[in-house]
């Protein structure tokens, strides 16, 4: 059986979910040790917990029993089996991330879904709600399954209490994407957000941006969010262009002035636009899963991240070939999956 060394390259979550996500989708079992060993506070916390549930659900596998703080585990597949689930990760746990390690299942499972997920929209280092809806699952649909998603509550760390729900209509054929250029930007905006928090803490971060990046006022807006759990802020950029949608997140912390938070966004919206690339700096390894995932399609993107170069390694792993990765000009690389590696079973 394949054994994984979870405190590889990042040493995080993502090691254990894209491990789940390629077993479901090849069938393969695998052990992992050391799971999230290069954290703080390493083994499972409570989003992996559930998404190592989710994916036994989806996929009907025997798990080794696993807590809070386990630090390894077997995980087997059967077969995955479309329905409705419903998983709750109890704390402002990411519920993106737990989708995505279930997402390319049921993106090839023979029957649709529908997932309700719980927990955190808006966290920190993960996937946001719009992320997912505005730039990722659009990606999603053109290889073919139409998924959607719907927020029905924010849920920001450390309160969470959000919910979104997920449609699935699978497609076994998945059509390998490929993106190398971002086309003319059509349009761009902005949004900050407060819940439970003074409102002119968004007015600060749409100022700041505005001064940054010198767009006309009428693309900024500020969001009072009511009904929702505890403290939460939450600037979101989102650039539409032709081949693709791009969305960057900041947020507010205790002790972080708005400024900074709007400014250190600013500043990762505009490395984008300089490098005249279609993938950002985390699309890039969520998006090169799901090539791999259907045997082809080449993107560029920014500079390789260690999430982006632990992915390879975990696909590597799995699926047996490496994905190229050249460096085309300073901040400018291709990621190509071989055409026609290896075919996963649907
Ligand atoms: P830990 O590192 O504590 O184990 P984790 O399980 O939450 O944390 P990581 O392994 O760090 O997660 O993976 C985080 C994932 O979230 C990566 O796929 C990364 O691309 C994605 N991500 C992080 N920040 C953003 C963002 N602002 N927008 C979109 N995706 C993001």
């Amino acid at each position: 059986m394949l054994t994984i060394d979870g405190s590889f390259g990042e040493g995080g979550g993502q090691v254990l979910r894209s491990s789940l996500a390629l077993s479901l989708v090849t069938g393969n079992p695998f052990r992992i040790v050391d799971i999230r060993r290069r954290r703080s506070r390493p083994g499972l916390r409570k989003q992996h917990l559930t998404a190592v549930g989710a994916a036994a659900a989806v996929g009907g596998a025997t798990v080794t029993e696993v807590e809070v703080g386990s630090l390894e585990l077997t995980f087997a597949p059967r077969l995955t089996a479309g329905g409705n689930y419903t998983f709750s990760i109890g704390t402002a746990g990411s519920t993106t991330l737990v989708l995505q390690t279930i997402l390319p299942a049921l993106m090839l499972a023979p029957e649709a879904s529908t997932v309700i997920l719980e927990g955190g929209t808006h966290n920190p280092q993960s996937p946001t709600f719009e992320f997912l809806e505005r730039a990722y699952l659009p990606l999603v649909r053109r290889m073919g399954p139409n998924v959607s998603a719907t927020l029905e509550r924010p849920g920001f760390y450390p309160a969470g209490g959000g919910r979104m729900v997920v449609s699935i209509k699978p497609n076994p054929t998945l059509r390998p994407l490929n993106l190398l250029d971002r086309g003319p930007i059509r349009e761009h905006r902005a949004k900050a957000s407060v819940a439970n928090l003074p409102r002119h803490i968004a007015e600060r971060e749409i100022e700041t941006l505005l001064r940054k990046l010198r767009w006309d006022r009428s693309c900024f807006a500020i969001e009072e969010l009511t009904d929702v759990d505890g403290p939460g802020n939450v600037v979101i950029v989102e650039l539409i262009a032709e081949h693709v949608t791009e969305v960057f997140a900041g947020f507010g912390q205790k002790g972080v002035p708005a400024e900074a938070v709007a400014r250190h966004l600013g500043a990762e919206v505009k490395e984008y636009l300089r490098a005249d690339v279609p993938v950002g700096r985390y699309l890039g390894d969520q998006l090169v899963l799901l090539n791999a995932v259907a045997g082809g399609g080449t993107f560029r993107t920014l500079s390789p991240t260690t999430h982006l170069t632990t992915q390879l390694a975990v696909i590597r792993e799995f699926l047996g070939f490496e994905v190229g990765l050249t460096e085309e000009r300073a901040g400018a690389w291709l990621v190509e999956v071989p055409t026609g590696a290896a075919r996963v079973e649907s």
